[in-house]
């Protein structure tokens, strides 16, 4: 017993001990000088260090294109980080970067939504990030491993968002917005030339409107949900409504109010549903609703979001 523990420590002391290698590297890489002179308390510290350095760097490279509304072109943005070719190819993946003499080679899968080509464009932008460019070819300053290479697609999938839709330039639209939200939420796609899906994770990250973002889809064959099963795909929260508790993925909408405006907006693909003063209830979630929101996002399977302002 006692030595199954204390494998298990070593297990998990080796696994920080990798990531914290990974963090002083590109912490060093991003702040140089400065890094060394930072005082860093601990861990996690750390993390947040050199999580704001890559995250202004990739802000700063869009801005570096001159490109300063949207939609941004990631593609542009990838030459400055030494993407020197981008290729659309059959691909049994989203994309992916192959280090070459000069820098790298991008291939983007040519079957995928345009949508999803852009940020599979930069979602590999900020995989660069991971490999030392003063190489010749770029490569990676550490032997390949799970846990660094978990650190390194979270961050790519966050790094990624922040190419597509920079702080700033979302900043703006948000605050200008009015709740429900669901007219912004569809100019900005539509702006940004984002999902819906990727676009509700921004606004998680930014945490400036205090929603719940519930994604639904169609669970059956019926597609138009004409009668069928509509069932929650994804919980997203944003501002002070982090300790809500919804369900899990896969709960179906009971609750005859929601299911008839979620239905709706399944349906009248081009419009939005918003209503003010609600009951709703779906799973943990039984309350007042100030105002709500819903439209259809259009992805595969059909997908619609629903924007809950609580009271
Ligand atoms: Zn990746």
């Amino acid at each position: 017993m006692a030595n199954r523990n204390s494998d298990r420590d070593r297990s998990n002391n080796n696994r920080l001990e990798e990531e914290l290698k990974l963090w002083k590297w590109l912490g060093d890489k991003l702040l140089g000088e400065a890094f060394n002179a930072t005082e860093i308390a601990d861990f996690e510290d750390l993390k947040r260090t050199v999580k704001k350095a890559l995250f202004d760097d990739a802000e700063n490279l869009v801005a570096k294109t001159g490109q300063n509304t949207p939609p941004i072109n990631p593609e542009i943005v990838a030459q400055e980080r030494k993407v020197i070719e981008i290729e659309r190819a059959a691909l049994d993946t989203d994309a992916l970067i192959v280090p070459c003499k000069g820098g790298f080679l991008m291939k983007i899968n040519n079957k995928l939504p345009v949508v999803r080509q852009r940020f599979a464009c930069a979602h590999e932008i900020a995989h660069t990030y991971f490999f030392d460019l003063e190489k010749d070819p770029p490569s990676k300053p550490y032997r390949r491993s799970t846990s660094r290479y978990w650190v390194e697609e979270g961050m790519c999938y966050e790094l990624g968002r922040r190419i597509l839709m920079p702080t700033e330039m979302i900043r703006t639209w948000m605050d200008n917005a009015t709740p429900p939200y669901i007219k912004d939420f569809r100019a900005m796609m539509r702006s940004f030339f984002v999902s819906g899906e990727l676009l509700a994770y921004r606004i998680h990250d930014l945490a400036t409107w205090n929603v719940l973002m519930l994604i639904f889809e169609v669970s059956d064959n019926n597609n138009n949900a004409g009668n069928g099963a509509i069932s929650l795909y994804k919980v997203l929260k944003s501002g002070d409504v982090k300790h809500v508790h919804v369900a899990r993925r896969g709960l179906k909408v009971k609750d005859p109010v929601l299911y008839e405006l979620l239905s709706r907006a399944f349906k009248g693909k081009k419009e939005v549903v918003e209503e003010k003063d609600l009951y709703i209830s779906i799973g943990n979630l039984k309350r007042e609703i100030a105002s709500f929101g819903a439209s259809y996002i259009g992805s595969y399977p059909p997908k619609v979001i629903a924007i809950l302002c609580l009271r």
